[in-house]
């Protein structure tokens, strides 16, 4: 159902969804789907425009979306390698990563959502919102609403309008694109380099119609792309290809927040926290729990069900040996210890396809 026009200036909707990202489109789509009125609004002018993220999807997110095949490029190994740059392969029997073309699996996601009767609007930025007795009014765009999900990134604006909480420890990612070549194999090939990625991991990623080198570090330290793109240069030979593109974005690592929804409002995706904290991935999530929050919404706004906070919190995974994980990784030297043998290959290939391997939690 498609929200409906009161007036030259003025829109009615169930439910307004800021940011068409992973999580606002699985939760718009499926809110639709369940026969709502559905607005999503988004600051960007075009769905694809300005990516920030690698974009990897973990192989239950594929199976789960159905992406077109052309958009997507399969990964079946872990290329693991030390700071000195030697390296674990590791491989997991009917396991596999997609690499995809990003800016057009947004496209495709928009087009699906439309597709489920849902309305969108680009380039429309949220500004806070006021309430009234039975709706919320967003400020400036004379639209009201039911509901508001807040799935607009790692610094919401909804959080703050409402007083909800945000995300504090916060990785920066970073990544460029090159043109492909035959030396990158097939392979994620991923870095622990302590000096140009303190704190997470650089990586190289064979991808669709490019090579995407990207790294992540402690938003406090000091990250540095363009140094581990030389320090690489014997295994890749970047100097000589071209950069297609450079983006970049921070990454929520501390877990589910608080308070992430009170009357009227929720926040999904990366703005209530929901990313892997050991990983850093988040789309499976996102989408995971946006859509989720989609069909709590209508159960909420139709069948006078459960407030869809409570519902999202309680299917949300406590993760808390991935938390524990993180904190090790963060306070121990990983890296220096694989590299003079006090962790042994053997135990370290065993931790590492727990990282990369978790089926029941698998996320990048
Ligand atoms: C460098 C990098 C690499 C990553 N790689 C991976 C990976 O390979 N695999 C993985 O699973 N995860 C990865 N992640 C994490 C993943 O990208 C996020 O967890 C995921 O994109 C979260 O989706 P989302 O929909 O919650 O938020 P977003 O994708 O951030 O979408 C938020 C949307 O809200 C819009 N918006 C923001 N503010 C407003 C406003 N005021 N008004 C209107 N619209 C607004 C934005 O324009 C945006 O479209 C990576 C992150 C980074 C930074």
């Amino acid at each position: 159902m498609t929200p409906t026009e009161a007036g030259t200036n003025s829109t009615t909707c169930d439910l307004v969804v800021v940011g068409a990202g992973f999580a606002g489109l699985a939760c718009a789509r499926r809110a639709a789907e369940r026969g709502l009125s559905v607005l999503v609004l988004d600051r960007k002018s075009e769905p694809g425009e300005r990516i920030h993220t690698t974009g990897i999807l973990v192989k239950e997110a594929w199976e789960e979306w159905a992406v077109p095949a052309e958009l997507v490029r399969r990964i079946d190994r872990v290329r693991v390698y030390s700071p000195s740059h030697q390296s674990v392969d590791l491989r997991h029997e009917d396991y596999f990563f997609m690499a995809t073309d990003t800016a057009r699996l947004m496209r495709h996601l928009a087009a699906e959502t439309r597709r489920a009767g849902a309305e969108i609007r680009f380039g429309e930025r949220y500004r806070g919102a006021s309430r009234n007795s039975d709706t919320l009014s967003l400020n400036g765009s004379g639209v009201r609403c039911r509901f508001l999900v807040g799935a607009d990134g790692a610094q919401s604006e909804v959080a703050a309008s409402f007083g909800l909480d945000r995300n504090l420890r916060l990785l920066k990612g970073m990544e460029w694109e090159f043109e492909p070549s035959e030396v990158d194999g097939d392979s994620l090939h991923c870095f622990l380099d302590p000096k140009h990625a303190p704190g997470y991991i650089g990586w190289v990623v064979p991808g669709v119609r490019a090579t995407q080198v990207g790294l992540a570090a402690h938003r406090d330290a000091r990250a540095d792309i363009g140094g581990f793109v030389a320090s690489i240069e014997s295994i890749f030979g970047l100097s000589g290809r071209r950069v297609l593109e450079k983006r970049g974005g921070l990454i929520p690592v501390g877990g589910v927040l608080r308070n992430f929804f009170r009357d009227r409002v929720l926040l999904v995706g990366d703005a209530a926290g929901m990313v892997s904290p050991l990983t850093a991935g988040g789309i499976h999530k996102a989408y995971r729990f946006g859509k989720l929050a989609g069909d709590a919404i209508a159960d909420h706004l139709e069948r006078g069900g459960p407030h869809p906070g409570t519902v999202v919190r309680r299917a949300y995974p406590r993760l808390a040996l991935k938390h524990l994980a993180r904190w090790s990784y963060d306070r121990l030297p990983v890296a220096r210890a694989l590299e003079t043998g006090i962790l042994t290959r053997d135990l370290f290939r065993r931790l590492a396809e727990r990282v990369f391997f978790d089926r029941l939690n698998g996320q990048l």
